[in-house]
């Protein structure tokens, strides 16, 4: 069977060095906010050309965090992408805001810019800009909406590690920034972990009280905090896998060509990447009228697959009071999409061989 992505693998490539980094951290006998977190969110920041990075638990708290640190809570309305996985809406939540769901452009499958503005209300407060599957949102006109109206661009990054925009860092593009590293993501800890970017310092100082029980000073609490710091460990087994990420990404952006070149004539939508943009490729995902079936007959054949995702969130019971709302283009993309086999260890025969079946299967 190809995995759909060999998590292992990606891993054994930076076992000895991952190893040395868990002794340094077991050894150290410090544990919780200390140094190995300070130089990873140095280097991350500067990875993402930000002045600010703030090491949080994981991609949810990383975005949840931002919107309490803005001040956005019960009574405010954040717009958010119909076509996202379901932590976007639940950060709105979280914070105690309204998500308000806006349709995506059906090639790109991010936000469309176009619909944003008859979705804002008085009450409007930020737009979550979501990069999916690696692809950067369209941030221009998406900025010069939130200008006009005065409301804050929180990006989704959470599948887009170094994505570029018009020659741009995602995570430099908004006014901050959530990133998961989470095991599947393209930058992924062992185990969860996230961070928060951005140019705003007072927005990092907020984040960096909130994470920590609302304290800068221990003991002293100035705000009701939560407890959602990045751990050593992590941050330095991050630090560990960070400066081969490029690389990562660039095998990543060979293999989604491989796969570009070898599909064009069959009965498929391939991923269409805007001209100003260069995805961080996390998913390779092509759209078919008949995705349950061909799911089942690639798994038949040996070739793993996965659907990102099945249900929006719109439909999903944990969000009931928008179950009866039609939201047709992401039911579209829900009910069309699927991922082929991608990750930076996957070989060139690998993805012959997973082309070779789809075309078995289509032709
Ligand atoms: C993974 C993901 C998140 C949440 O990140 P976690 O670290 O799992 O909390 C948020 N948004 C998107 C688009 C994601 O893919």
């Amino acid at each position: 069977m190809i995995p759909f992505l060999d998590l292992k693998a990606i891993n054994l490539a930076h076992r000895d060095e991952l190893i040395n980094a868990f002794t340094r951290v077991i050894d150290s006998g410090w544990y919780v906010l200390g140094n190995e977190v300070k130089q990873f969110e140095a280097s991350f920041a500067d990875y993402c050309n930000v002045d600010h990075c703030v090491g949080v638990s994981n991609g949810l708290d990383a975005l949840h965090l931002i919107l309490r640190a803005y001040g956005i809570g019960a009574g405010d309305e954040v717009i958010v992408p119909t076509n996202t996985y379901i932590a976007t809406w639940l950060a709105a939540t979280y914070a105690g805001a309204t998500p308000v769901p806006v349709e995506p452009c059906i090639d790109t499958y991010n936000i469309d810019p176009s619909l944003i503005e008859a979705a804002i209300t008085p009450r409007t407060k930020a737009i979550i800009a979501v990069h999916l599957y690696g692809q950067p949102a369209d941030m221009d006109p998406i900025m010069a909406i939130a200008e006009k109206h005065g409301l804050k661009v929180i990006e989704d990054a959470a599948q887009a590690h170094g994505a570029l925009y018009k020659g741009r860092k995602v995570g430099s593009l908004g006014h901050a920034a959530g990133f998961s590293f989470y095991p599947g993501k393209n930058l992924g800890a062992i185990g969860d972990a996230g961070a928060v970017t951005t140019n705003d310092a007072e927005l990092a100082e907020k984040v960096r009280v909130l994470v920590n029980y609302g304290s800068k000073v221990k003991y002293h609490n100035e705000v009701q905090g939560f407890n959602c710091r990045l751990d050593e460990l992590q941050a330095a087994l991050l630090a560990v896998k960070l400066p081969a990420l490029d690389q990562e990404t660039a095998r990543r952006k060979e293999i989604a060509a491989q796969y570009t070149v070898a599909l064009q004539e069959l009965d498929l939508v391939l991923p269409s990447i805007m001209d100003n943009a260069e995805s961080a490729w996390h998913l390779y995902v092509v759209r078919s009228k008949n995705r349950d079936q061909l799911q089942i007959d690639l798994s038949a054949n040996g070739v793993a697959t996965m659907i990102h995702y099945p249900i929006p969130p719109h439909q999903q019971p944990a969000y009931a009071e928008f179950n009866g709302v039609s939201y047709p283009i992401a039911e579209q993309i829900h009910q069309q999409v699927l991922s082929l086999p991608m990750g930076p260890t996957m070989s060139h025969d690998d993805v012959s061989k997973v082309i070779n079946v789809i075309i078995e299967l289509l032709k």
